[in-house]
């Protein structure tokens, strides 16, 4: 399906816009489960200041809608109406300082911040290299892992809101809970300070190896979208789905991983309404066998094909 095309009235109205603007683009390409329609409008601003002048002038009626790597992220089958955003070049400077501080843009690879503290000897962000997102993505979902998580670093992040406005939020402002972040959904963040300790480049890189160890032996690495549900209060997600017997369930070519029974896959030709149904099952299955009701994880963008 196609969504009429906006992109020639936006452009008229966004005369200084500097990124690129490109109308009906498969978004699927940019999830690690592959699926999804188009984005009414794929908008890539050039930096921060584009980003603000976009947002303080485009319409209030287009929907806006930022993605990161797509890692958490289950795009429907009719796409993304409005405009999505995905932050590239301008967002990935990356530096540290003497004060074992970490400077990021948000399109910057969580590896590759947790690269960057381990070659500055600066300990307390590895946790971040078993994370395939983007730093924007563990800003909103309080990404973590192996102990740690986004909370425990963050220093401040900064972002522009829907009206174009920048603006900083301390550690306090972001409302950290579990896979949970309560700053206002319409703010896109840009950039994050974390603040790490000084440790040593050995240490670190060998705790970074024996994560990738871990998650190799324990997690499906492709086309998933990682944890799919929540853990529920003092339980395991995984555990949970499997007693209710739903290891290695299907739906089209959905699969419950056999690996991990919180990680859904796509076999090859899944839709993202099979993955979609495939969860809703389990989640029905859940409550029906332990009464527990699954919290999606994963964020579902977009709307069903229409039939
Ligand atoms: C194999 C695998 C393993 C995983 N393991 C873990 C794990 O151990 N721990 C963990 O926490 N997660 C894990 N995940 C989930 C996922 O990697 C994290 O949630 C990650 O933080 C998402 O980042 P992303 O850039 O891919 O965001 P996306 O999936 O693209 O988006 C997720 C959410 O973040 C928002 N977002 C993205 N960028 C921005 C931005 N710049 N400003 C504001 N909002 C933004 C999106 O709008 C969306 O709501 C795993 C996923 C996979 C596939």
């Amino acid at each position: 399906m196609a969504f009429p095309d906006i992109v020639p009235e936006l452009k008229k109205r966004l005369p200084n816009l500097r990124g690129r603007l490109l109308a009906n683009q498969p978004l699927g390409e940019f999830t690690w489960f592959r699926v999804g329609g188009p984005a009414q409008a794929l908008l890539m601003p050039e930096d921060e200041n584009d980003l603000a002048y976009v947002l303080g002038n485009l319409p209030n009626d287009i929907p806006v809608t930022v993605i990161g790597a797509g890692s958490n992220l289950i795009v429907r089958d009719g796409g993304v109406a409005g405009v999505v955003i995905r932050l590239g070049r301008g967002f990935n400077g990356i530096g540290t300082d003497e004060k074992q501080r970490v400077t990021t843009g948000t399109a910057v690879l969580d590896v590759m911040v947790a690269r960057a503290a381990q070659k500055a000897g600066i300990a307390g962000l590895a946790f971040l290299s078993g994370i395939p997102g983007t730093i924007g993505g563990a800003l909103r979902m309080n990404g973590g892992a192996y102990g740690g998580e986004t909370k425990d670093i963050l220093v401040e992040a900064r972002g522009v809101d829907r009206a174009g406005n920048m603006r900083t939020f301390s550690n306090a402002d972001m409302g950290f809970s579990y896979r949970h972040c309560s700053v206002a959904d319409d703010v896109i963040f840009t950039t994050a300070v974390f603040q790490g300790k000084a440790g040593d480049a050995d240490a670190i890189a060998a705790e970074m190896e024996a994560i990738k160890q871990k998650r190799e032996a324990s997690q499906p690495r492709n086309r998933t979208g990682g944890s799919t549900f929540k853990n529920p209060p003092g339980k395991n997600a995984w555990k949970v789905i499997d007693e209710a017997g739903c290891r290695g369930l299907k739906v089209g070519d959905a699969q419950v991983s056999e690996l991990h029974c919180n990680f859904l896959i796509n076999l090859g030709k899944a839709s993202a309404a099979d993955i979609e149904t495939l969860g809703e099952t389990v989640r029905a299955r859940v409550k029906a066998n332990s009464g527990i009701e699954l919290e999606w994880e994963i964020k579902r963008i977009g709307i069903e094909r229409a039939l």
